[in-house]
């Protein structure tokens, strides 16, 4: 139902709530954020009923007192009852043991083949979503990047989809797509927000661009090298791509 997501140079955490209670009017049932931490790791948290369960756990969660880089929605659900299992953000294993997170609006209209062609890859489902299908499609396609792995993904994929998608370890990125349901990129200093709906955005920045059918953006905002470095110049970088279709 709805998307925020972050990358840049302010703490995600309260940044990625805020953004959330911005969109509860939509209405959902359920809500989850994935944040990484300093470590590189994902924290992934997700709760049923109000943004303010949610905020209440990530409180009681020093991992989200870290962090850059981050993807949250309000999820009213279409395929599998509203649980904590069924809300987002979902995640996929990469074979080389990367976690990807994925956040979705929308309906995988295939997501009953493409589940079954993933178990036979190995894949072990624990949600009843189309959502998940899609963050085990990405995971079993990545190789070394995340734009290409979500490229070839929504190759297969038939339905309607706004979705963020994020890796643990370090490429300060964001790869965000869109067919059929909303998705716009707010631009603000060495930062992007995006969201389903430009109420979540309007507080950080007025320079927004709605992503067209098919077009996939990929988003980095940050230190040059996290990692290592301090004092590195920041770098923002906006790419889109368009999918064939
Ligand atoms: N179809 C997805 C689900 O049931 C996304 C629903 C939504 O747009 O919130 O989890």
């Amino acid at each position: 139902c709805g998307i925020v997501a972050y990358v840049g140079n302010r703490a995600v955490t309260p940044l990625l709530i805020e953004g959330l209670k911005r969109l509860e009017y939509r209405g959902y049932d359920s809500a989850g954020i994935a944040v990484r931490g300093n470590s590189g790791e994902l924290s992934v948290t997700r709760a049923v009923g109000r943004v303010s369960n949610l905020e209440l756990l990530v409180e009681e969660d020093a991992q989200y007192d870290e962090g850059f880089i981050g993807i949250a929605h309000t999820r009213w659900a279409t395929h599998g009852e509203p649980s904590v299992d069924n809300a987002h953000p979902h995640v996929g294993l990469t074979k080389d043991g990367h976690t990807v997170a994925v956040v979705h609006n929308g309906i995988i209209e295939n997501y009953s083949s493409l589940r079954t062609y993933l178990e036979g890859k190995g894949h072990t489902f624990y949600s009843q979503t189309d959502t998940e299908v899609l963050a085990k499609l990405i995971a079993e396609l990545y190789v070394d990047d995340l734009e290409t792995a979500v490229q070839k993904a929504l190759q297969e994929v038939s339905g309607a989809y706004a979705i963020a998608v994020m890796i643990d370890g370090w490429p300060h990125t964001l790869v965000c797509a869109r067919k059929g349901s909303p998705l716009i990129v707010g631009v603000a200093d060495h930062a992007y927000v995006v969201a389903s709906d430009a109420s979540a955005i309007v507080s950080h920045t007025t320079q927004v661009f709605a992503l067209e059918d098919y077009q996939v953006v990929k988003l980095s905002a940050g230190p040059v090298d996290e990692k290592n470095g301090t004092g590195e110049p920041w770098s923002s970088e906006l790419r889109t791509t368009t999918i064939d279709n």
